[in-house]
């Protein structure tokens, strides 16, 4: 690993409200792009949530149990600014459509103003595109199946 200084750090931020296969692809896609991959689980006060904020680290944490290189946080408060406290020049977002392009193309841009980060934007695998934790929690609502769209430690 390199110093500190040089070190590539990433930060993927959302709410994985819950941690989707489609995540997991994004995470994993990323490690050999950086040195450390930090999965930020937001905590916005003005969103609702279905899942309680340590069910949510608690299930990326056991996801990545095995991936040193994966850390897992919950944070508040401006992406820009973590990446500036954690030095991460970079942060890491899935794109599944052009919805998803048009949205973050605009933070992608303000990110890069108000801090020079870097956004990295890795497309959704096919067998991944239709995956959102959106359809996933009402899935699980109405005690469907979700085992093929979420990692194991999400499953009952
Ligand atoms: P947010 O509330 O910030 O959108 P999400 O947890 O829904 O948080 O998503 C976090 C990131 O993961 C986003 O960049 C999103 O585009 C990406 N993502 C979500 N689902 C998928 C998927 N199925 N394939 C690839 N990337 C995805």
């Amino acid at each position: 690993m390199n110093s500190t200084a040089s070190a590539k750090v990433a930060v993927f931020p959302g709410s994985f409200d819950p941690v989707t296969a489609g995540h997991v692809s994004i995470v994993e896609r990323a490690l050999p792009l950086f040195h450390r991959v930090v999965v930020a689980v937001g905590v916005n006060s003005s969103k609702r949530y279905m899942f309680p904020l340590e069910q949510r680290l608690e299930w990326l944490r056991s996801t990545f149990r095995d991936e040193p290189k994966v850390e897992v946080i919950a944070f508040e408060g401006l992406t820009a600014d973590l990446c500036l406290r954690l030095s991460a020049h970079y942060i890491v977002r899935g794109l599944r459509n052009s919805t998803d392009h048009g949205f973050e193309r605009s933070i992608a841009l303000m990110n890069h103003a108000l801090r020079g980060v870097e956004t990295i934007f890795l497309p959704a695998l096919p067998e991944h595109a239709h995956i959102s934790s959106t359809i996933v929690r009402e899935l699980m609502a109405n005690n469907a199946d979700v085992s093929a769209f979420v990692p194991a430690a999400v499953r009952p």
